[in-house]
């Protein structure tokens, strides 16, 4: 099922990468390169060396939301490989640095390019390299998870019923290629009124639901916050800007637990 090298995939420019982490979703917009950011530099300032890899070539989102100073890729020239950008410490790679915004290319083109981009880099030693897959579970997904073994994965969904079944697909996938799924992340779960009063604008349950039904072991609510969208937008991660943000309590809870 799996013909990954006996290394797991730790090849190359991932030799030294201890722990790749998936964080994926089945539908777009539900803020998965959101979370996969913020995660990111959250495990970054928890104390690790942190890469964050954006697999999504046609929407490719991190040159938008993290604003590196440097903002190509540089080719090494005596190992003709490639050296990612960097932000705040946190390595960074994504076609949208290749200086050509997003892909018009099919799907096997794709998966040749991501496969090469994740591995040929000069990722150097690193704790964590969070994959910021594209949304979907289909070939270039598949290809992701054959190229590396992950050490767990990140489901982000929104709380309404209709994501319920676009997770189970992505859980699914993951079960099938021996990724583990270490925790749903429930985004735009909730906003806080001036008066206290908690709004579920989308429903609950569907995170507890999913929990209990595929036994995920952890579920991480995160609120609406337009802080969030807005940090995003800036080209700098809000935890980042302001660490004592209450989304930036759910990133801790899900640093812990990848
Ligand atoms: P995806 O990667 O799933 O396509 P994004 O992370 O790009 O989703 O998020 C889609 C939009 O929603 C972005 O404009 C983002 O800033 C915004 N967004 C995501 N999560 C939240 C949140 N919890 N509160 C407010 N805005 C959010």
């Amino acid at each position: 099922q799996r013909p990954l090298a006996p290394d797991d995939g730790r090849v190359g420019g991932l030799k030294d990468v201890t722990h790749i982490i998936a964080v994926s979703s089945c539908k777009g917009g539900v803020g998965k390169s959101t979370v996969a950011v913020n995660l990111a530099y959250t495990l970054a300032q928890m104390g690790a060396k942190v890469g964050i890899f954006d697999a999504d070539v046609y929407g490719p989102s991190l040159p938008t939301m993290v604003s590196p100073e440097v903002r190509v890729l540089i080719m090494d020239p005596e190992t003709r490989t490639i050296n990612p950008t960097e932000y705040e410490g946190v390595k960074l790679m994504s076609f949208g640095f290749a200086g050509q915004g997003s892909a018009i290319m099919r799907g096997p083109m794709v998966s040749g390019v991501i496969q090469q981009l994740l591995t040929s880099a000069n990722w150097g030693k690193l704790d964590y390299l969070v994959v910021d897959f594209p949304p979907g579970t289909g070939d270039i997904q598949l290809t992701l998870c054959q190229t590396v073994q992950f050490s767990a994965a990140v489901i982000v969904t929104t709380p309404q019923k209709l994501a319920f079944v676009d997770v189970a697909k992505g859980i699914r996938m993951f079960a099938r290629m021996a990724v583990p799924c270490a925790a749903v992340a429930e985004n735009m779960s909730f906003f806080d009124g001036d008066d206290g009063t908690r709004y579920h604008p989308f429903g609950t349950g569907s995170g507890d639901r999913i929990k209990a039904d595929f036994g995920i072991p952890h579920l991480v609510h995160f609120p609406i916050l337009p802080e969030l969208s807005a940090a995003g937008d800036g080209g700098r991660p809000l935890v980042v800007s302001d660490p004592a943000s209450v989304p930036a309590e759910s990133f801790m809870e899900l640093g812990a637990i990848v």
